[in-house]
């Protein structure tokens, strides 16, 4: 089905990008996989090319793109390369960067956001810690006020670009009695004392977007660390929650489609008992019913994406987008393993490869099973 919401300018975008991958990424994807690590060099061409800055106003190096379009353009593109790219640069040019260009200072803004458009820095941001993730009101890092500064301690884990990066957004606890509203936002840098990483985590996916473990002892982070409002961190994190879980849907269903239309080329080659094995009817419906599973997505997706444009995505929207598109990739996937037959299952293979990369859409930037309790809620439940 033709997709009717982008024009010329995004089309134009998504060649740019295609190019990039082509040039910068596809040749090098191995290499990125043994490494476990995105090269710094893939994020200075992003900068360059000025994909990581979309959100940023131009005076601080930005594009200011104003239209959530592009971030969407770019998280189709990159996540039909590979899942670990556009979840390693979606982490920063469309998760941390509303909280970097919304809930800061001017000086803040001029210190961070030319070198967060570069790719000279990479960001992360740290919710998760190992007691739990999905209760982030009940986290227990902790910052508590000495003079101006605040002395954090505490740890994350499983923070995507968390080896690499040179600043976490880290939520921590300041007011100890009133969860929800007792949590702040802190940038915590490369080079505080006290803040250090564990080993890149040994993830069943996605080996080459960095995965890791926090610590945070006794790190003394300034008061122009602080991003947004005392104690307001939990409500910032809520209203930028959509916008991670409308980008984490796009990466799924672009994936999926990528990976099933090279699927369908295989099918139609390979051949069993003198025929093309998507020719058995059995194959030929359970393709059918992908394809028009993620074409039906896909329609519902686009309304979200326009609606985000638009600045009216409800958080119940978002949550259905990212629940529902990760359960029709596993099922995609999953599906396309088999069609390969045994070299489904050969790491070689890219379609091994997105399978494993593609489980954790269903447990990362909120589990489906949070993304259920809050379109239940919206139910009256
Ligand atoms: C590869 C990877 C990258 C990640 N990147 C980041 C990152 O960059 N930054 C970050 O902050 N976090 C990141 N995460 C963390 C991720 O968001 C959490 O893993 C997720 O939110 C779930 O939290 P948890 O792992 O603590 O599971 P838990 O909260 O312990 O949940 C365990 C199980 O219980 C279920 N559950 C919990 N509460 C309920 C409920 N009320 N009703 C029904 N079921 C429930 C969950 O759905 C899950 O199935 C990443 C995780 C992975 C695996």
């Amino acid at each position: 089905m033709k997709r009717t919401i982008y024009g010329p300018d995004h089309d134009a975008f998504r060649e740019s990008v295609r190019e990039f991958v082509a040039r910068s990424i596809t040749p090098r994807a191995e290499e990125f996989i043994e490494n476990r690590m995105i090269d710094r060099e893939v994020w200075l061409e992003a900068g360059r090319q000025g994909f990581l800055g979309l959100e940023v106003p131009e005076e601080y190096g930005g594009s200011a793109a104003g239209d959530y379009r592009f971030n969407a353009v770019l998280g189709e593109e990159l996540s039909g390369q590979s899942a670990a790219l556009s979840s390693s640069l979606g982490i920063h040019y469309d998760v941390v960067a509303p909280y970097l260009v919304e809930l800061t200072t001017e000086e803040q803004k001029k210190r961070w956001l030319p070198r967060f458009c570069s790719g000279e820095m990479i960001t992360a941001i740290g919710m998760t810690e190992p007691s739990g993730g999905s209760d982030l009101a009940a986290l227990r890092t902790t910052a508590v006020r000495d003079g101006s500064d605040w002395i954090v301690n505490g740890s994350k884990t499983f923070i995507t670009n968390g080896y690499c990066a040179d600043l976490v957004v880290v939520a921590a606890r300041t007011s100890p009695e009133k969860k929800a509203k007792g949590i702040t936002l802190f940038a915590v840098e490369t080079g505080m004392e006290g803040f250090t990483r564990g080993r890149k985590l040994d993830k069943v996916g996605q080996p080459e977007a960095d995965t890791a473990e926090l610590f945070f002892e006794n790190v003394r982070v300034p008061e122009e660390n602080v991003i947004g409002e005392i104690d307001r961190g939990f409500i910032a994190m809520m209203e930028r929650l959509p916008q991670e879980r409308l980008g984490s849907a796009v990466a799924n269903l672009a994936h999926a489609a990528a990976v099933l239309a090279e699927t369908l080329v295989y099918v139609r080659e390979r051949k069993a008992f003198g025929q093309a094995v998507g020719s058995f009817q059995h194959n030929k419906f359970v393709l059918a019913d992908l394809v028009t599973k993620i074409e039906v997505s896909q329609a519902f997706l686009d309304q979200c994406i326009l609606a985000h444009t638009e600045g009216e995505l409800s958080a119940v929207n978002a949550a259905k987008a990212k629940m529902w598109t990760s359960e029709v990739q596993g099922e995609v996937l999953d599906a396309c393993v088999q069609l390969y037959g045994g070299y489904g299952y050969m790491k070689e293979y890219r379609v091994a490869r997105a399978w494993m990369d593609a489980r954790v859409t269903r447990i990362w930037a909120g589990s489906n099973e949070i993304m259920r309790e809050i379109i239940g809620r919206d139910l009256g439940l």
